[in-house]
């Protein structure tokens, strides 16, 4: 009897295509559902490349001189 199995997207391990042993399928485990979930969201959020260059802040300028 040969058991479907496929590779967790979170974590890599083999898991068993069966709704009784595998309540989670694809992934082994909540824990690795909610996690692929988390990346992805996070992806989401922080897109590569995206950080705005900090504007070059003349501390010297008209500002608060209080020296
Ligand atoms: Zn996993």
């Amino acid at each position: 009897m040969a058991a479907t199995r496929v590779p967790c997207p979170t974590c890599g391990k083999r898991v068993i295509w069966s709704a009784e042993l595998s309540p989670w399928r694809p992934f082994c485990s909540e824990r690795c559902r909610l996690l692929d979930l988390g990346a992805w969201f996070t992806e989401e959020r922080a897109i590569p490349g995206e950080d705005t260059p900090a504007p070059e802040s003349d501390d010297d300028a008209d500002g608060n001189d209080l020296n």
